[in-house]
């Protein structure tokens, strides 16, 4: 933190603010310029301080953060890129991961023929919400447990591992039992009970970004995933609320360079629920790669038509074939595979 003291404040003020950094711990450098003096407050852990412990003292004019908030999922804390491993697929390797499949899991018959589907067509991760969380409680909730047996049973059909969505703290465990990934939602960002619960849990996790939230309090979330002793997080980007309302979220593929200068944790993009409805999602998708995804999470349905949750946004199999297709040619020109 760097503490500015105002123009002429006495010595005793900046006494006073070198004593309350003392008294925390912490270190002090002074700068005594010709009319103002700055006090650098150094630690290892100013990021967890207010700056209003400095701010209130007499003299002071102003208080800024020179740490990030954020520690555990810096580049600072860890500088080579992580890979997230699961059974065999890497999320943040050379080769992009795109994992595909309906919103939610309606039915057996839906979801192994949409697993077949985003298999043939180079998918290495099925998608499916068991627990949904509705904007309105009116709406299809999922099938919960009947829903995760039914993933469990289609990737075990299909090799494919899965990824699924936890809504409750209590819910953690038996969810682990059944998928591969766990799924933070973007609602739930900042839930930071379900954030601790999942970070005890040995499951790799997406963590969605809050459609309200900065980078930064994106990775400070990740913190509480990694600092609970879960290393396997994944962030992904799916849009952010905008003033612009011609499509539902603005997705935010200047995330991805940000995310990839500031922390080493691969990066996902759904382009999906930034769209909102499907004639947007291809180039959303290739954007995304172009930019420097590690990987995509695409909602794909067998009959979009048919769909109880984001049908609007979903593509058809012939769709995802083609969009699969030509993200290859793009992964190629940015140096990866898919
Ligand atoms: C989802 O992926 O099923 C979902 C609900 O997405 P989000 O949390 O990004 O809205
Ligand atoms: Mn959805």
């Amino acid at each position: 933190m760097i503490v500015e003291m105002r123009t002429g404040a006495a010595k005793a003020e900046v006494d006073g603010v070198v004593q309350r950094a003392k008294s925390l711990g912490l270190d002090v450098q002074l700068n005594q310029g010709t009319d103002k003096t700055v006090v650098a407050i150094l630690g290892s852990n100013t990021g967890q301080l207010s700056t209003d412990i400095f701010a209130v003292l007499p003299g002071v004019e102003n208080v800024t953060r020179i740490m990030k908030p954020y520690k555990l999922a810096s580049r600072e804390f860890k500088a080579k890129d992580s890979i997230v491993s699961v059974n065999g697929v890497e999320i943040g390797g050379r080769r992009i991961v795109v994992m595909a499949g309906p919103c939610a899991v309606e039915s057996e018959n839906q979801l192994m023929e949409a697993a077949r589907i985003v298999k043939e067509s180079g998918a290495r991760v099925l998608r499916g919400g068991a627990f949904k969380p509705r904007t309105s409680p009116f709406s299809f909730q999922g099938l919960r447990k009947a829903g995760l047996e039914l993933l469990k049973g289609a990737s075990e059909r299909f090799g494919l591992p899965v990824v699924s969505e936890v809504v409750d703290p209590s819910d953690v465990s038996l969810i682990s039992k059944y998928v591969d990934i766990l799924q933070v939602g973007s609602r739930n960002m900042q839930n930071f009970a379900l954030l601790t619960k999942i970070s005890k849990s040995k499951s790799p996790v997406v963590l969605k970004r809050g459609y309200s939230c900065t980078v930064t309090e994106w990775l400070t979330a990740a913190d509480y995933l990694l600092a609970g002793g879960n290393s396997q997080v994944i962030l992904c980007e799916r849009g952010i609320r905008t003033f612009e309302d011609s499509i539902r979220f603005s997705l935010d593929i200047s995330s991805i360079p940000v995310i990839k200068k500031f922390s080493h944790l691969p990066v996902i993009v759904d382009p999906s629920h930034a769209a909102g409805h499907f004639s947007l999602v291809p180039a959303l998708a290739k954007a995304a790669v172009a930019g420097g995804a590690d990987g995509l999470l695409i909602e794909v349905h067998p009959n979009p038509k048919e769909a109880l949750v984001d049908g609007l946004q979903s593509l058809t199999p012939s769709d995802f074939a083609r969009l699969m297709r030509e993200l290859r040619s793009i992964a190629k020109s940015v140096g990866r595979d898919i």
